[in-house]
């Protein structure tokens, strides 16, 4: 009884993944087709051609890492944890983010140069954080400010995110968007949840995002109010404080301002 429970465990788990690969995919897609749509319309201007080809040609790298999940579920291999560097990260994915989510938001990157790397899978936490910029930027149709900001953050025991003590990284995905009303916000932890209607969400980012955190032994926290915008952090361990394997995941929080 105990194998059958591990295996509808597992099957549950590779549900959950299929639809977020299928979820990731997409974006990748839609980077790819914004890439050659546009160089179809710049081609008399060589300069910014060669520009789009290489977003187009990161966007299909990042479409292999997530099949390289697949894969690496498959194997149940663990998430493949390396020292990051964030703000080098962060300042690549705003270029990227810049083409792919339009002219009218602005992407600010808040990380001092200096800050100790964290530890988790690279290619993992980009795709978080572009699932993260597209929610921000569906929720800013008329544009705003998207702010990614990263600090080092030493937790307490009975930290408010209930965060096991030691050493992370806080990184904040901010943005002036529409918020979320207290009935959405209790909802969004819940796989498939969506607002955004059949074809256009999938309702997986934000549970692939906490999903993500807890494995790499951090957690996640939303806040959020209607008319006046969301705030996602994430708490990853610093690279450093982590020569043992990562603690246990402590319980997600996902809760509004309050
Ligand atoms: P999806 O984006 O496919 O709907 P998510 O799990 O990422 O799935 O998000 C679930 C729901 O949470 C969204 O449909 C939306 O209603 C809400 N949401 C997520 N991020 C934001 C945000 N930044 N601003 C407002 N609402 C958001």
């Amino acid at each position: 009884a105990q194998m059958r429970a591990a295996h509808a465990e597992r099957l549950q788990a590779l549900g959950q993944l299929a639809g977020g690969i299928a979820h990731d995919f997409n974006n990748v897609l839609q980077a790819v087709a914004a890439s050659s749509g546009l160089i179809e319309r710049r081609a008399e201007d060589p300069a910014m051609v060669r520009r789009l080809a290489r977003l187009a040609a990161e966007a299909t790298a990042r479409g292999a890492a997530v099949t390289q999940r697949l894969l690496s579920f498959a194997r149940r291999g663990a998430l493949r944890a390396a020292p990051v560097d964030v703000p080098a990260l962060l300042e690549g994915l705003r270029d990227i983010l810049a083409h792919t989510l339009g002219r009218s938001l602005s992407i600010r990157v808040e990380a001092p140069p200096g800050l100790p790397p964290l530890l988790a899978d690279k290619a993992q936490l980009e795709t978080v954080l572009v699932n993260l910029a597209t929610n921000a930027r569906d929720a800013m149709p008329e544009g705003g400010t998207l702010t990614f900001t990263a600090a080092a953050e030493r937790a307490s025991p009975g930290h408010p995110a209930g965060l096991a003590p030691g050493a992370y990284l806080r990184l904040q995905v901010q943005d002036s968007g529409s918020g979320m009303t207290p009935e959405v916000l209790a909802r969004i932890a819940e796989p498939f949840f969506t607002t955004k209607g059949i074809g256009r969400g999938t309702g997986l980012g934000l549970a692939m995002a906490r999903g993500f955190a807890e494995q790499s032994g951090g957690t996640l926290l939303v806040e959020s109010e209607a008319g006046e915008g969301t705030c996602v952090t994430l708490w990853l361990p610093q690279a450093a404080a982590s020569a043992s394997p990562p603690p246990p995941a402590p319980p997600t929080a996902l809760r509004g301002l309050t």
